[in-house]
């Protein structure tokens, strides 16, 4: 749940790159005759995304030109995301648009390919259109396919336009199970509207975050238990909250942050309850 900058190629260029190796003459007319029509596609893309709109996004283009949905799929498929093809080069630009290749959707895996943020399969004008072109790893992008929003409130984030500054929104808490679990969860500031309240839940909901986290926080326990068995529990105490503080000045709602000051605030977690993950 990360914002990226927004790519600096615009849909236009893009789109042309990719036809500028189409050798069948008919083929190339119709195509460089739906340019205008992406160009405002992508006005209007810009305009909804900034007003969490993108589920009214209405795509006539194949009505309204000599395309079919087929033919733009394929301007994606074989002349963008295909090595041979002349967009390639710009597909892997927009695939290293993130800090460290980390994918801004989930914030811990790696981005390994772009994912359509309206699909390509029911949105041929922003089938090449960069700002519908996240980076992502493939495990958002699967989950992805399913989405079907019909409100705000129903959409997931956009990381090209929803910035959710440096808020704290991300917990995470201790709960005494057997074995013990580390749950997550969004506690988001109560300044936040209603939309984006929503839309965060959702995403964080959708791309099923909390399991991804906990199974990552468990894995940290297990590696620090035997350090951790060394410090008292006050000394343990502080020193995840050490930990949280400079999780939280690298990201403010990464897993870390919120693993780390959920657990230095747990009494019962620092005191014995980490041993009960590695029992
Ligand atoms: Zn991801």
């Amino acid at each position: 749940m990360r914002k990226i900058d927004q790519p600096e190629f615009t849909a236009a260029e893009v789109f042309s790159t990719c036809i500028s190796k189409v050798r069948n003459k008919d083929l190339k007319k119709r195509f460089q005759a739906v340019i205008p029509y992406i160009t405002s596609a992508e006005e209007e893309y810009r305009k909804l995304a900034t007003e969490s709109k993108l589920y009214t996004f209405s795509d006539e283009l194949c009505s309204n030109t000599n395309v079919t949905l087929e033919e733009m799929k394929a301007v994606y498929t074989q002349r963008m995301a295909n090595s041979g093809g002349p967009g390639y080069e710009t597909y892997n630009a927009l695939k290293r648009g993130t800090i460290n290749r980390t994918c801004p959707i989930c914030g811990q895996r790696k981005v390994s390919t772009l994912d359509h943020y309206l699909p390509k399969t029911s949105y041929p004008s922003v089938v090449v259109t960069p700002i519908n072109l996240i980076p992502a790893c493939s495990d958002c992008n699967k989950i992805k396919l399913d989405d079907d929003p019909q409100t705000s409130e129903e959409e997931t984030l956009h990381p090209y336009f929803d910035d959710l500054g440096s808020d704290r929104f991300l917990l995470a808490e201790i709960i005494k199970d057997n074995p013990p679990v580390v749950n997550f969860y969004i506690h988001p500031p109560v300044e936040w509207d209603k939309v984006l309240t929503e839309k965060v839940k959702n995403h964080f909901d959708s791309f099923k975050l909390n399991l991804l986290y906990s199974i990552h926080a468990i894995d940290e326990i297990v590696g620090q238990a035997e350090y951790w068995k060394q410090l008292n529990t006050k000394d343990l105490k502080d020193q995840l909250a050490l930990q949280a503080e400079s999780r939280r000045k690298a990201h403010p709602n990464s897993w870390q942050t919120a693993f780390y000051e959920g657990a230095s605030q747990d009494d019962w977690f620092c005191s014995e309850g980490y041993k009960k993950f590695i029992e």
